[in-house]
């Protein structure tokens, strides 16, 4: 197949282009890299099975014929979204609709990549499918939560009325290799600061909860998704859940770091509690996660070691002794 993966550049996009090209399929990877890296995809520079163009969705587009669309395109860990907040609508709006009219111009599926942030902070726990969510549509939060929860109903209406065949992924949190270093997200700070010997900074009291599944169990779950019949949307996560004070814990043990935790204000909204009831997955795709949070934080060191090294470099060629 012909496969075009918007937002190819990022964390997600750039395992799901790996995977597909290990399947033997020709990519086209489309990123404005807002948020992207070039360096994601480095690897792939001389394969001729694989090119990326450099185009921001929300303006239309077309790289001539393709059998299925990814749309991986949008900011996602808060910061980012929040830094880039009219960027997140748009692409979750006007971005969606042009990928959907790619895919209905020539006949191809289309996969949306959505969010356990459509449930918002969840009074159904665990979070199966079926909840409609407890999402504040104007508090700091919404510009994503509003822009995924818009996707997924644009994606339905292409299905329903346009005969468009789609499906929609519904990603708990996720890390591993690619995650950008300083984005935010609690796993990225809580390595970087243990490496490093910093203090790790636990929002609120540690006692909100998340799901984190580690990004190959992820790429496996939403591929069989994108080969099944499924147009619902589905959740892939992985459903041990921890609290944040329990994942800073883990952080130190992993990296043998004599780090402290410190506690800092709970960013506004912040939800009490998110995990996957992933029954509907088991069933329809056989899928499970197989890796735990100890073993992929294990697994991530490297990468994580990788980053704050060049960072210095950069930081002593910039502030040289
Ligand atoms: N968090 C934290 N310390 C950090 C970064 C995040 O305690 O340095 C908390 C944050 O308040 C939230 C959880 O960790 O409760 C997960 O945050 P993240 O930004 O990774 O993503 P979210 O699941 O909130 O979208």
């Amino acid at each position: 197949m012909r496969i075009l993966v918007l937002g190819g550049a990022g964390f997600l996009g750039s395992h799901v282009c790996d995977a597909l090209l290990g399947d033997g399929h020709t990519v086209v990877a489309v990123d404005n890299l807002l948020t992207g890296r070039v360096s994601n995809l480095k690897h792939l520079e001389s394969d001729p099975r694989f090119s990326l163009e450099v185009h921001d969705i929300c303006k239309p587009f077309d790289y001539g014929k393709v059998d299925y669309v990814f749309d991986f395109a949008s900011p996602a860990s808060p910061v980012d979204y929040m830094t880039h907040a009219v960027e997140t609508l748009k692409v979750g709006s006007a971005g969606v609709f042009n990928g959907l009219d790619v895919a209905w111009k020539y006949n191809a599926r289309f996969l949306i990549s959505s969010t356990s942030e459509c449930y918002g902070d969840p009074l159904e726990h665990p979070q199966r499918e079926c909840y409609w969510g407890n999402v504040n549509p104007i508090g700091p939060r919404s510009v994503y939560d509003e822009a995924k929860r818009f996707g997924e109903a644009a994606t339905m209406a292409y299905y329903r009325y346009k005969k468009v065949d789609t499906h929609i992924v519904r990603i708990f949190n996720t890390y591993g290799p690619r995650l950008q270093l300083n984005d935010g997200r609690v796993i990225s700070n809580f390595m970087k600061q243990a490496l490093r010997g910093d203090d790790l900074t636990v929002y609120g009291d540690g006692s909100q909860t998340r799901s984190f599944c580690y990004v190959s169990d992820e790429i496996d779950g939403i591929l069989r998704l994108a080969h099944s019949e499924e147009h619902l949307p589905t959740n892939i996560g992985n459903p041990s859940e921890f609290t944040i004070l329990e994942c800073a814990r883990l952080v130190l043990n992993v990296t043998g770091s004599k780090s402290r935790i410190a506690f800092a204000a709970l960013p506004e909204d912040d939800p009490k509690q998110r995990c996957p009831d992933i029954s509907k997955a088991r069933q329809l795709l056989g899928w499970e996660p197989k890796i735990n949070l100890e073993t992929g934080l294990s697994l991530s060191m490297d990468y994580f070691r990788e980053c704050l090294a060049s960072e210095q470099m950069v930081s002593n060629a910039c502030h040289p002794h």
